[in-house]
């Protein structure tokens, strides 16, 4: 038997297998009711027909053969198409733009969709780009998909004809990527508008690494209206995650993050003559351990909770010299929105209280971040059985819950979202940094699977009304 061919074996009308390449699949029952009206299959006899099985059957197994043909439709446009996306990918790449200042990456990202003849709107939430996609009847169905487009304040040390050409700046989150990755999705789509109903929007998003959030002002603006879509897709590249491979994770996903601010004061003085000193050091020292004591006495040891302090400054102060005041920065990162509340005021009666106890005074200050991301469950759970059926279940994996936040989880907060990883490692070919590091890299044939599997979701959703 060739098995690149896409074949249709019967065996009666109850069992039913589709061969194509290595993978079997068995419809659900629904997708076989219409051979009951084909005389001919009324049998008990294995019968094996060869592509196009249209052809043998004109009709009866065209409904079939187009959602087998789909996903070779799209696996062939995401291959054809891989090209010209890895060198958009690189064009972002060695052209990174901070958060907030996108101006360059947003005209690029609206030329090539004119390019691609593709109705757009843009300076949405700064630099964004705000594309429409429309198939057939295009108020049946509304469904968003999302790519940030920030940079890092990174220097690149990658030595790549594509490195970084912006001193100091780095797509080092991949965000180039994703970006990519939409444009050929919105290459994708729109080639296979005639195929589905309802309308996709592209959002590609500014400001995702710094607060308040490109989503938190996309949303102020309207972004989730006219037309509102009933959920959004979200992809982020996972190094640790190898190329080929993807990861979907229903439920909470992602903590929310604050930045916390502290400002202890104190009367500065000679280091030999603390009795007329108040010694700021010796006050944060106290507070930053005291705080500790939220996650680990007052915080319910299942939610999890980070409190986490990266620096500590003070304005002078010597061996010998007490300096007048010193600075905290830190995280506090959770999954619960009541405790989160509850947590930043604990620490700051805790911070101002011990600083007074102690002869000094405290500013306690709390940035509000972005909220925890919790993927919805049904969609999610969707999504990653199309997943499978698209990459095949070795290929599909349950991420951990982590840590770190994103601001797509703006996005979650007001209508359902699924927002997964796309693997981009090759610890073969040496792709192993992670995100946020001055080496970080990908393997350029996750934009060949980003693009694919979006457009893949999105069809399969529309599908799903
Ligand atoms: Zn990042
Ligand atoms: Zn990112």
């Amino acid at each position: 038997m060739n098995r690149d061919a896409v074949g249709i074996e019967l065996t009666g009308l109850k069992r039913c297998l589709f061969l194509s390449g290595s993978q079997i699949q068995t419809p659900p029952v629904k997708e076989l009711q219409f051979f009951k009206k084909q005389p001919e299959m009324q049998t008990e006899e294995v019968k094996i027909f060869y592509p196009p099985a249209q052809r043998l059957f004109p009709g009866c197994c065209q409904s079939l053969t187009s959602k087998i043909m789909l996903k070779e439709k799209i696996r062939r446009l995401a291959k054809s198409f891989h090209p010209s996306i890895v060198a958009i990918r690189r064009h972002l790449h060695s052209h990174p733009e901070l958060s907030f200042q996108e101006v360059e990456t947003g005209k690029f990202i609206a030329t090539k969709l004119r390019e691609f003849g593709i109705a757009h709107e843009v300076n949405r939430g700064g630099h964004g780009v705000v594309a429409l996609i429309q198939g057939e009847k295009p108020g049946k169905k509304i469904i968003a998909l999302r790519a940030d487009m920030d940079a890092l304040p990174i220097s690149e040390a990658n030595d790549v004809p594509y490195k970084s050409q912006n001193q100091g700046v780095m797509h080092a989150c991949g965000h180039d990527v994703h970006t990519a990755s939409l444009l050929g999705v919105a290459r994708i789509l729109y080639s296979l508008k005639d195929e589905f109903e309802g309308t996709v929007k592209l959002i590609f998003q500014p400001a995702e690494e710094k607060l308040p959030g490109g989503a938190s002002i996309l949303i102020e603006e309207g972004v989730l209206e006219n037309p509102r879509p009933a959920f959004i897709f979200g992809q982020h590249v996972l190094p640790g995650l190898e190329v080929g491979k993807v990861g979907f994770r229903p439920g909470l996903f992602m903590a929310s993050s604050d930045e916390i601010y502290l400002s202890v004061k104190g009367k500065g003085g000679h280091g030999a003559l603390p009795q007329n000193s108040i010694d700021p050091i010796l006050i944060a020292a106290h507070i930053l351990t005291a705080l500790q004591q939220i996650v680990s006495r007052h915080a319910n040891p299942l939610t999890p909770s980070v409190l986490t302090f990266g620096k500590i400054n003070s304005a002078g102060g010597a061996t010998n010299v007490i300096p007048n005041e010193v600075t905290l920065e830190g995280t506090f990162r959770t999954f619960d929105e009541e405790w989160r509340e509850e947590a930043q005021l604990r620490m700051k009666k805790m911070a101002e209280g011990i600083a007074e106890s102690m002869g000094g005074s405290c500013q306690f200050e709390i940035v509000r971040g972005y909220p925890f991301l919790k993927n919805d469950e049904a969609l999610t759970d969707r999504a990653r059985q199309f997943a499978v059926e698209y990459l095949g279940s070795e290929n599909v994996v349950e991420p951990d819950v982590r840590m770190t936040s994103e601001d797509f989880a703006f996005y979650s907060q007001k209508i359902p979202a699924c927002f997964y990883r796309l693997g981009t490692g090759n610890p073969a070919r040496g792709i192993t940094s992670p995100v946020h590091t001055n080496t970080f890299d990908v393997d350029e044939d996750s934009l060949r699977i980003g693009m694919g599997l979006m457009s893949w979701l999105a069809m399969k959703e529309l599908e799903n009304s």
